[in-house]
């Protein structure tokens, strides 16, 4: 198996990098992929709001094996690994001591590879279909070297105060990867986050994201509903949550999100 490893970057904050993290690992799982999701962010939402994890629970997760493979350490990525039955995906979770983990990369030989060297592990590599990756809303060591282990990033970008100065920085981390640390990451595309189509403001920024980097795709579009917010008190999947309930009204971002995941299995193999 030809594992893929998926970086969701952007270091602005509630654009949708950890909504987007697992409603796409669920949409590909329903697509009868093998996906493992990681929280690569030491805010932990993903771990927080999905899995119901706190920073005081007693678990192996990223900060552990990202910890191992500093200090060299030999360590069965097998044992970070877990499994979410509600919406039936592996994943590794992190808590607020990967921020720790941060502190000690700065020291670390090869710094910027210690995740592409941790991630090669045959737990990981060869098991999974697709590697999604939640990043953390900053230029860090950490995202650099998610960025190093990654063959694709997306970046979800809210047409609610877009700034493409943020986005040329990020841009400018990408190409910094590609010539250091990383030749083969590729852009998969923009994705287009908490839209609202009559917005006049959002129409426009899309508008300028396209004309301002006509070389980057945009690979689809998920639109603002309160569905999301449903979906996370559920701990659930935008594409489980209304499952097996009468379903008050159309779930559209699963739809969306849905399609997210066909444009992965097309282009991403
Ligand atoms: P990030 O990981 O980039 O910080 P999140 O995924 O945590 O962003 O999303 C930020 C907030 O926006 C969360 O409260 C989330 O529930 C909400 N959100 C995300 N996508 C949508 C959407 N399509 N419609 C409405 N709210 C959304
Ligand atoms: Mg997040």
């Amino acid at each position: 198996m030809n594992t893929k490893i998926i970086a969701i970057a952007n270091q602005k904050g509630g654009v949708a990098k950890t909504t987007s993290t697992l409603n796409i690992g669920v949409a590909l799982r329903k697509m009868k992929q093998a996906v493992l999701l990681i929280d690569g962010d030491p805010q932990s939402s993903l771990s927080k709001a999905y899995w119901h994890l706190q920073d005081t629970d007693e678990y192996i997760g990223l900060t552990e094996l990202m910890t191992a493979a500093i200090q060299r350490k030999p360590f069965d990525a097998q044992t970070a690994i877990r499994h979410d039955e509600l919406n039936d995906i592996d994943y590794i979770p992190a808590n607020i001591n990967l921020s720790g983990v941060e502190t000690q990369l700065v020291n670390a030989r090869l710094r910027e590879s210690i995740m592409q060297r941790a991630l090669q592990d045959k737990a990981i590599i060869g098991k999974y279909d697709y590697v999604l990756i939640d990043c953390p809303p900053s230029l860090s060591t950490l995202l650099y070297n998610e960025l190093t282990a990654a063959d694709e990033v997306i970046i979800p970008v809210e047409p609610e105060d877009m700034s493409i100065e943020g986005i040329n920085l990020l841009l400018d981390t990408v190409a910094d990867v590609q010539e250091y640390t990383n030749e083969k990451l590729h852009v998969l595309g923009f994705m287009i986050t908490k839209m609202n189509a009559r917005a006049n403001l959002h129409k426009k920024n899309v508008e300028l994201l396209g004309r301002t980097f006509d070389e980057i795709d945009i690979i689809g579009t998920i639109h603002r509903t309160i569905n999301v917010a449903e979906s996370v008190s559920s701990a659930k999947a935008l594409a489980l949550y209304t499952e097996n309930t009468t379903n008050e009204y159309y779930n559209k971002a699963a739809d969306e999100y849905k399609s997210i995941a066909k444009h992965i299995t097309l282009m991403v193999r």
